[in-house]
C-alpha cells in the first residue's frame, strides 16, 4: 500500500479555508467551544466529509464521527481525529490539523480506490480547549466515561449559558453510543513544544502523556498589625510559604529533566499591605510521565508544607484538585506509527507528550496512539502558531499508512 498517498495541497488549502472561520486580526483563530463560529467550522468540515462519502453521527455531548464504511460492517472502526475548537487567541493548527488530516486519509483512500476491512472514522471531539467552558478535553471525557453527561451539561460559561443549552441550541445532542469499541484511535497533532524542531525529526512517535496533578495549598496564620507586632510575635504564613517554595524547587531539580513544577495563583487574605495575612493560598501544577515519581513528589510537598507550617505555628491544608494519571499508549499503535514513519522514509523519534489530549481519554477505552509534527519555535495557544506545508504533509502521510495497517486492506 506504499503507492497510496495523501494530497498535501488539498490538506493545506483546507487549513487555510478553516482558518477563515473565526479568523482573528493577528492571523489566528477564535472558534471557542459551542459558539456560532465553532458550528460554522464544523459545518465546513461536514460539507467536505459528506462530499467524501462519509455518514455523520453525533453523540450526546456533540462529539462528531464521520464514517467511511469498511468491507467488514461488523468490524470496529479505526478512528482518526482531534478537535476544531480553539483558544480565544488560538492558532490555525492546534486540533484542526488532526481532524483535517483524518479527512485527508479518507480522501486518499477514496482517490486510490482502496477498500479497508475496518471502517475509518474521523472524530471531532467537543470542547477540547476548555477555555469557554472550563473543563478541557470535555467531549472525550464523557465519551470515555470519565465525566457524566448531566454534570457536563450543567457547566456554564462566564455569561451563565450552559453546555446543555448550547448543545440543544446547535442541535448537537445526538444519540450515538458513548465508548463504543474501536479497532484503534490515532491523533495527529502539532507538538506544541520545541523538541522535534531542535532534533530535526519530522515525526514524533508519541509513547504516552505525562501525568498531571494539581494541588490547592492553604497556610493559615493569624492577622495582626504590620507596624505594632514584633517579628517573633507573629503567625505569619509567608514564612512557611518561602520555605515550601525553596524546598519544591530543590525537589524539582532532583527529578530533572522530566518533571514540570508550576506554583501559581498566590492569594493572601485579607487583601491588605499592612496586615500580617490570616491565610495564604496557592496552587501547584506538578507533571511527570511516571506515576511513582508523582507520588514521591506529592509526599515531599505534603511533608514540606506540614514541616514549615508547624515550625512557624501556622495551620495548613493540601488538597488534590485535579489528577490525570500518566498515559502509556498502546504498543501496537505506537509500532504502527513508527513503522509507517520508517516506510515513508521520514526522520522520526519516540517522544512523550507534555500536554493533555483527547487521546488520553480515548486510551481508557481503546488502543490509542498519537503522532506529532514539529511546529515553529514550539509555539502553540498563540495566533502565530505555525507549521510548514511540508511538515503537515509528512504527518498526514504517516497517519494514512498507520491507519491502513490497523484497518487492514481488502484486495
Ligand atoms: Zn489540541
Amino acid at each position: 500500500m506504499t503507492d497510496v498517498h495523501t494530497n498535501p495541497e488539498r490538506l493545506w488549502s483546507r487549513h487555510m479555508d478553516m482558518a477563515e472561520v473565526g479568523a482573528t486580526p493577528a492571523g489566528g483563530s477564535n472558534r471557542q467551544a459551542l459558539s456560532d463560529d465553532d458550528k460554522a467550522g464544523r459545518d465546513l468540515f461536514i460539507g467536505w466529509a459528506e462530499r467524501a462519502g462519509c455518514s455523520i453521527e453525533l453523540d450526546g455531548v456533540g462529539n462528531l464521527f464521520a464514517r467511511r464504511p469498511g468491507t467488514d460492517p461488523g468490524a470496529p472502526p479505526v478512528v482518526l481525529g482531534s478537535h476544531l475548537d480553539t483558544q480565544p487567541t488560538g492558532g490555525r493548527f492546534d486540533g484542526v490539523y488532526g481532524v483535517l488530516s483524518g479527512l485527508e486519509v479518507v480522501e486518499a483512500i477514496n482517490d486510490h480506490g482502496v477498500q479497508t476491512r475496518a471502517p475509518v472514522e474521523v472524530a471531532v471531539w467537543t470542547n477540547e480547549e476548555g477555555s469557554r467552558f472550563a473543563v478541557s478535553m470535555m467531549g472525550s471525557s464523557v465519551w470515555a466515561g470519565v465525566l457524566p453527561l448531566d454534570e457536563v451539561r450543567a457547566i456554564t460559561d462566564r455569561s451563565g449559558i450552559s453546555v446543555g443549552d448550547e448543545l440543544d441550541r446547535l442541535g448537537w445532542a445526538g444519540t450515538a453510543a458513548f465508548g463504543k469499541p474501536l479497532r484503534a484511535y490515532l491523533e495527529l497533532h502539532i507538538e506544541q513544544g520545541p523538541i522535534l524542531e531542535a532534533s530535526g525529526s519530522s515525526i514524533g512517535v508519541v509513547t504516552g502523556v505525562q501525568g498531571i496533578r494539581w494541588f490547592g495549598v492553604t497556610i493559615d496564620g493569624f492577622p495582626a498589625h504590620a507596624g505594632t507586632t514584633p517579628m517573633d510575635h507573629r503567625h505569619d504564613p509567608a514564612r512557611p510559604l518561602a520555605e515550601v517554595l525553596n524546598g519544591l524547587y530543590e525537589m524539582a531539580a532532583a527529578h530533572a529533566p522530566l518533571v514540570r513544577l508550576t506554583p501559581a495563583m498566590f492569594a493572601s487574605e485579607p487583601v491588605s499591605p499592612n496586615t500580617v495575612p490570616d491565610q495564604i493560598s496557592f496552587t501547584i501544577d506538578m507533571r511527570h510521565p511516571d506515576a511513582n515519581a508523582l507520588d514521591d513528589m506529592e509526599a515531599t510537598l505534603r511533608s514540606l508544607v506540614a514541616g514549615a507550617a508547624e515550625a512557624h505555628d501556622c495551620g495548613h491544608r493540601v488538597e488534590v484538585i485535579n489528577d490525570c494519571p500518566p498515559v502509556v499508549f498502546d504498543d501496537e499503535c505506537v509500532k504502527a506509527v513508527e513503522s509507517a514513519a520508517q516506510r515513508c522514509g521520514f526522520a522520526h523519534e519516540r517522544i512523550g507528550s507534555g500536554a493533555g489530549h483527547d487521546a488520553c481519554h480515548v486510551a481508557l477505552k481503546a488502543p490509542a496512539g498519537m503522532i506529532f509534527v514539529p511546529c515553529q519555535d514550539g509555539l502553540s495557544h498563540n495566533e502565530a502558531e505555525s507549521i510548514t506545508p511540508d511538515a503537515a504533509g509528512r504527518g498526514a502521510e504517516v497517519l494514512l499508512h498507520a491507519a491502513l495497517e490497523l484497518a487492514g486492506t481488502a484486495s
